[in-house]
């Protein structure tokens, strides 16, 4: 019935509302240190940033509405009271309101993609645009999760999303190539690296989306209780990689590939 609702509405053409599912994780360019005890990773005094999947979801939602596709994108980030920042820099970048559902529990992706079918029910949208992974736990599953709760068609991987009456082709790159599938709206999509280059966003609008409305909620509020069923049992580094050396001849080399790395 409410996909039936859902397709009339946007054959007319009046509305498609797009939610977008944005991340703060560790900014990509600071390299990551692991506490002492090994209990996790140092967050202490590290620069923190939207994740970059979930950077090319926002992108990808104002091109659309660029294209006048859409016509409003809501952006939901699930965290403390500071992820209220990558929420505004998604204003910046085109959004028109943002949703912060605060906590300060650390949550599996089965939770936030409970959390997420509470506002899709809440808010209904046409499109929902997760990146397909967060780089801080790379579990690339909140969209998959999310398309079992909801029973909603999705696209994931997305290099291509082309919106067409109340259908969406996604693009998905495998190994052997591209793979388009058809999805009736509404959808999810899981955005990968070459969707599209995410813009900067400029002064004024970042000073607009100080304007914009932001609205804060609770999980209590959306009633989805947050448990966990995992513990993290430790974190290691990667292995420092050892100093390299010069070889004087192909020889030496090959001797050294058989006999060291013993990988001829
Ligand atoms: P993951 O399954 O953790 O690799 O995350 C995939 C995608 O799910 C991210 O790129 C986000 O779009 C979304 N997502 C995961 N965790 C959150 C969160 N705490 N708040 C908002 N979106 C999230």
């Amino acid at each position: 019935m409410l996909t039936s609702l859902l397709k009339i509405h946007l054959i007319d053409g009046e509305s498609m509302k797009i939610l977008v599912a944005v991340k703060r994780v560790i900014d990509y360019n600071v390299k990551v240190r692991v506490k002492a005890d090994n209990t996790d990773v140092d967050l202490a005094n590290v620069k923190m940033a939207m994740n970059p999947f979930c950077e090319i979801a926002v992108e990808e939602a104002v091109r659309l509405k660029e294209k006048g596709v859409a016509t409003e994108i809501v952006v939901v980030s699930i965290g403390p009271k500071v992820a209220q920042e990558q929420i505004r820099t998604s204003l910046a970048l085109g959004a028109d309101r943002g949703i912060l559902v605060e906590t300060e529990e650390k949550l599996e992706s089965l939770t936030v993609a409970k959390i997420l079918k509470a506002i899709v029910d809440k808010e209904q949208p046409q499109l929902v645009i997760l990146g397909k992974q967060s780089i801080d736990n790379d579990n690339n599953q909140t969209g998959q999760m999310l398309g079992a709760l909801t029973g909603m068609a999705q696209g994931t991987f997305a290099s291509e999303v082309v919106v067409e009456g109340d259908k969406v082709n996604v693009t998905r790159e495998i190994d052997s190539g591209l793979r388009t599938v058809g999805l009736t709206l509404p959808a999810i999509v899981t955005s990968d690296l070459r969707l599209n280059e995410p813009r900067y966003a400029s002064l004024p609008n970042i000073m607009k989306a100080k304007r914009k409305p932001l609205e804060v909620v609770t999980t209590s509020d959306l009633g989805v209780e947050v448990k966990s069923t995992q513990t993290l049992v430790k974190v290691t580094p990667p292995a420092e990689r050892s100093a390299g050396i010069k070889v004087a001849s192909v020889d030496e080399l090959v001797e050294k590939l058989k006999n060291e790395a013993k990988v001829l």
